[in-house]
C-alpha cells in the first residue's frame, strides 16, 4: 500500500491541505489494497467513504508526504472500526459454573481454541474448568481434547459412548455444577459448511447450556468467507465474539475488519500458532499495522504532528510574552482543545488557567459550543480577528449571523477573549522569568 499511495502523491505539491481529488485518488488505491487484504467488498466501500470524509480538508505536514498523511489518517480510522465503540470487555464468567460455547466450522480450530482459552483460564486466572467435546461424529475429535486436557492439566468430561451432543452438554453441565468448577466448555461439532443440521444442533445446545459466551472461532486465512460464516453463526445462534485462528500465518488480517464491521462483535483473541500457548488477546493496533503493513509510517506521521504543536505551542508562547492575545490566538486554542478533548486539556495545563478550564467544563462547556465558538471566529474579517475591540453592534449581527448564532452567543465569546487575553497578559509578565515557558513543556 505504501508503494501505491507513493505513487499517487508524487505528483501532489507537499504543503496546503489535502483535497477533495487528492483524496480520492488514494482513496481508489486504498480501496484495492483493501480488497486484497481479504476485506469485504461492502465493508471496503462503506470504510474508504468514512477516510474520506476525514482526510479531506487536513492540512499537509510540511515534514510528510500528503500520502504519509493518507496512510495515518487510514490507520487510525482502521484501529477506530477494529475497536468498535467500547473497549473489549474481559469474558464473562461470573457465577459459576459459567458455560462458554464454541463454535465454528469444521478444521477452524475450535478444539484447538478450547484448549488455549482454558489454560489460559486456569493459569492466568486461577479458574476451574471443565472442558468437554460435542463431536459426536468423530471419536478422534473427543480423544484429541482429551488429551489436550491432559496436557495442560485440565479436566475433560469423560467419554461416554453414544450420546447425542445435547445430552454431553447436560452431563458437563451437571458435571461442573457438582465439581464445583467455575467454567465448563463446550466444543461443538463442526461441518465443512453451514448446514441445517448443525446449526439445530448448535441451537440445542445453545437451549440447554444458556452459555455466557459463545465464541466463533474463525479461521483467519478464510479471508471472505468469514463473513458470511460470522453472519450465519450470529443469525441463527447469536455469538458474543470471535477468535481469529491462524493469524501466524501469511493472512493479512482483512476477516477480522469485516467480520467486525459486518457482525458489530468483538473480536476476543487471536490464534498465533499450534502450540498451546499461542493465543494472545485482541489488539486493534497490531492487526490495522498488518493490514497496512506499513507501521513506520504511521509514526513517522505521529512524530511528525508531535513537532508541529510543538513549534505552534513555542510560537504562541513567543506571543503570550509580548502580552499579544487575538481571536487566531483563541481559535488556535479551540481547535487544541477540541482536539485533546476538552477544556483541562490544553488550559489545564498553564498556570492559573487550570481553574478556568474546570468552571468552563462544568457550565457545559462542551464540543458542541467549541465547533460553535470556532464558527464565530470563522465569520469574522481578518480585522475583527486581530482587533476584537473593534466590534460594535453591527459587526456583531453580522459575524453571529454568518455563524448561524445569536449575537448572545458572541459576547460570550468576547468576554472569554477578553478574561483569557488578560490572564495572558499577567502570565506573559511572569514567563520572562521562565515560568510560562516551563508550564508549556
Ligand atoms: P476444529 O475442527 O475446529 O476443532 O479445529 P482444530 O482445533 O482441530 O484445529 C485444526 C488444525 O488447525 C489443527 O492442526 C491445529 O493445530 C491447527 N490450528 C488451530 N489454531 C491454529 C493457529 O492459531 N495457528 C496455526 N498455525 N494452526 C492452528
Ligand atoms: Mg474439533
Amino acid at each position: 500500500l505504501s508503494e501505491r499511495l507513493g505513487g499517487v502523491f508524487e505528483r501532489l505539491t507537499k504543503q496546503g491541505a489535502l483535497t477533495e481529488a487528492d483524496v480520492s485518488t488514494a482513496m481508489r488505491e486504498v480501496r484495492v489494497a483493501l480488497l486484497e487484504a481479504d476485506v469485504s467488498l461492502p465493508v471496503a466501500r462503506d470504510f474508504v467513504a468514512a477516510v474520506q470524509k476525514r482526510a479531506v480538508g487536513q492540512e499537509v505536514l510540511k515534514s510528510v508526504t500528503p500520502g504519509q498523511l493518507v496512510v495515518k489518517i487510514v490507520h487510525d480510522e482502521l484501529i477506530q472500526v477494529l475497536e468498535g465503540e467500547d473497549e473489549p470487555e474481559a469474558l464473562k464468567i461470573d457465577n459459576p459454573p459459567a458455560p462458554i460455547l464454541m463454535v465454528g466450522l469444521q478444521g477452524s480450530g475450535k478444539t484447538t481454541t478450547t484448549a488455549k482459552l482454558a489454560r489460559r483460564l486456569s493459569e492466568r486466572e486461577g479458574k476451574r474448568v471443565l472442558m468437554a467435546s460435542l463431536d459426536t461424529n468423530r471419536p478422534a475429535a473427543m480423544e484429541q481434547l482429551a488429551i489436550l486436557g491432559q496436557q495442560i492439566g485440565v479436566d475433560t468430561l469423560p467419554i461416554v459412548k453414544g450420546e447425542s451432543a445435547v445430552q454431553i452438554a447436560k452431563r458437563a453441565k451437571s458435571q461442573a455444577t457438582l465439581g464445583g468448577y467455575d467454567v465448563y466448555m463446550l466444543d461443538t461439532a463442526g461441518r465443512l459448511h453451514i448446514d441445517e443440521v448443525l446449526m439445530d444442533e448448535v441451537q440445542a445446545v445453545r437451549d440447554i447450556a444458556q452459555p455466557r459466551e459463545t465464541l466463533l472461532v474463525v479461521d483467519g486465512l478464510t479471508g471472505q468467507d468469514a463473513v458470511n460464516v460470522a453472519t450465519e453463526f450470529e443469525d441463527k445462534v447469536g455469538i458474543s465474539g470471535v477468535v481469529l485462528t491462524r493469524m501466524d500465518g501469511d493472512g493479512r488480517g482483512g476477516a477480522a475488519l469485516s467480520m467486525r464491521a459486518i457482525t458489530g462483535k468483538p473480536i476476543r483473541f487471536v490464534g498465533m500458532g499450534e502450540k498451546i500457548d499461542a493465543l494472545e488477546t485482541f489488539e486493534a493496533r497490531r492487526i490495522a499495522g498488518r493490514i497496512l503493513g506499513m507501521g513506520d509510517i504511521v509514526s513517522l506521521v505521529e512524530k511528525a504532528q508531535a513537532t508541529i504543536e510543538a513549534e505552534q505551542a513555542e510560537r504562541m508562547m513567543k506571543r503570550f510574552q509580548k502580552g499579544l492575545f487575538n481571536m487566531n490566538d483563541l481559535r488556535m486554542q479551540l481547535e487544541q482543545m477540541l482536539k485533546m478533548g476538552g477544556m483541562q486539556g490544553v488550559m489545564g495545563m498553564m498556570p492559573g488557567m487550570g481553574k478556568m478550564a474546570k468552571a468552563a467544563e462544568d457550565a457545559g462547556f462542551d464540543d458542541k459550543i467549541l465547533r460553535q465558538q470556532i464558527a464565530l471566529i470563522n465569520s469574522m474579517t481578518k480585522k475583527e480577528r486581530a482587533n476584537p475591540q473593534i466590534m460594535q453592534a453591527s459587526r456583531k449581527r453580522r459575524v453571529a449571523a454568518g455563524a448561524g448564532l445569536e449575537v448572545t452567543d458572541l459576547n460570550r465569546l468576547l468576554k472569554m477573549h477578553r478574561q483569557m487575553s488578560d490572564t495572558m497578559k499577567k502570565l506573559g509578565k511572569m514567563g520572562k522569568g521562565g515560568m510560562l515557558k516551563q508550564a508549556m513543556r
